[in-house]
């Protein structure tokens, strides 16, 4: 199926040979007349080949590439590409009883750029990052209630914060297929309150959960502070692994009460955990020999590369304090979310951290994102979720 055409400049064809699925603006020599923003395009060399197909945008990324052929972009292409990665999911061992939490899609890692979609029992949680996906949610929706086997029944679309505000498309945050149900799903096996309606991203941040297990092995016997602990993720794993006590601190009430809610979910009346509703800075600031694991896993500090500078100082001065209080023989688990912070620059900002404080510091693990956020290989800008396990002296 050929679309409208969007013609590139001569020799700006190069990262999408390479299956790289983003065209740039200032890559294109010319668009069709009658091109809108979410539109379906077809994508040419300066010499007239043809690249393949996507959603045409207003702004840096012109073009998402949807697939390097000429596919039509219909229901049958959604099902399969959603089809796809259920079966790889399944495949791995990530989808059963007790994890019924997962990621289903995960934008280009799944070869479906400016698409999330993240199921919590029989509920599926569709996040549109680009106008072409905004027009696409009924066909989306359609492929997953169509799925053999995965018994979603209920499609929420969320997508009124994630959708470029310029391109006045009005989402509004509601079901598409099927109505509320029950918001309690299964993360190996601990069970938790997910508010989609209300809460950040799709309501969970599925993205911890291998590294929240590892924590596990880490808690028995220890005093564990749980910093930025949103729905308390980190803190039931640490409570199953046979943590002393555990402290939940995040500024938002509304997270406080979750983490309450969930607590009582998996450990009634538990006195082992206690959750304040805090800035982590100032809570740090009192906190000399008391916990030896601490968990920091803030938001993203830079949502830009513009606030590159600012980020890495953040993470600085949070990790410096957590290697100032950290009694002796503790274990730091230290997160960047960040996508426009790299590896490397996370590494140092935290080592920085560790030179201030003076104090002998190993790393035990590097972290990252989970199976069920998959990095295209084409794609390396997929990648976001940065960690450090580190043992402090
Ligand atoms: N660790 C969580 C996810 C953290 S998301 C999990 O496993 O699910 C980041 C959280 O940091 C949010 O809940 C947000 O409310 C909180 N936050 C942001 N700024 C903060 C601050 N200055 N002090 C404490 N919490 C903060």
């Amino acid at each position: 199926m050929i679309y409208k055409k969007i013609t590139l400049k001569k020799g700006k064809e190069e990262s999408l040979l390479r299956f790289h699925p983003w065209v740039f603006s200032g890559a294109i020599a010319h668009i069709e007349n009658g091109i809108e923003e979410g539109d379906l395009v077809s994508v040419y060399t300066a010499d007239s080949r043809c690249i393949g197909n996507g959603y045409y945008q207003i702004g840096s990324i012109a073009v998402r590439i949807l697939t390097f052929s000429e596919d039509e972009i219909n229901q049958d292409f959604f099902s399969k590409r959603i089809t796809e990665a259920y079966k790889m999911r399944k495949s791995i061992g990530l989808i059963r009883e007790d994890n019924n939490a997962f990621r289903l899609v995960h934008g280009e890692g799944d070869f479906l750029p400016g698409l999330v979609i993240d199921v919590y029992g029989n509920t599926a949680v569709v996040q549109a990052h680009a106008p072409g996906m905004h027009f696409a949610r009924h066909l989306i929706a359609k492929a997953l209630v169509a799925l053999s086997d995965a018994n979603i029944k209920n499609v929420y679309y969320k997508s009124e914060t994630t959708l470029p505000y310029k391109a006045q498309l009005d989402p509004q945050n509601d079901y598409i297929i099927g109505s509320f149900e029950t918001n309690i799903a299964i993360e190996n096996g601990l069970k938790f309150h997910v508010d989609w309606l209300k809460g950040q991203k799709t309501g969970f941040f599925v993205d911890q959960r291998d590294n929240r297990s590892l924590l596990e092995k880490y808690s028995n016997g220890r005093n564990v502070l749980n910093m930025f602990c949103y729905t308390g993720g980190f803190s039931f794993y640490a409570m199953r692994g046979g943590a002393n006590l555990v402290h939940s601190v995040d500024s938002s009430a509304k997270a406080i009460q979750l983490t309450k809610d969930n607590v009582e979910l998996n450990f009634p009346s538990d006195s082992r955990h206690e959750a304040f509703a805090e800035d982590a800075f100032k809570f740090l600031n009192d906190i000399d020999n008391k916990y030896d694991l601490i968990i920091l896993d803030p938001p993203a500090f830079a949502k830009h590369k513009s606030a590159l500078r600012n980020a890495l100082i953040g993470y600085r001065k949070l990790n410096a304090k957590a290697f100032e209080k950290i009694k002796s023989g503790g274990i730091i688990f230290t997160f960047s979310c960040s996508q426009a912070v790299s590896r490397e620059q996370f590494r140092l900002a935290v080592f920085s951290a560790a030179a201030q404080s003076k104090r002998k510091v190993r790393i035990l693990h590097q972290l990252t994102q989970p199976s069920d956020h998959p990095i295209n290989i084409y794609h390396p800008e997929g990648e976001y979720l940065k960690g450090l396990v580190l043992y402090v002296e």
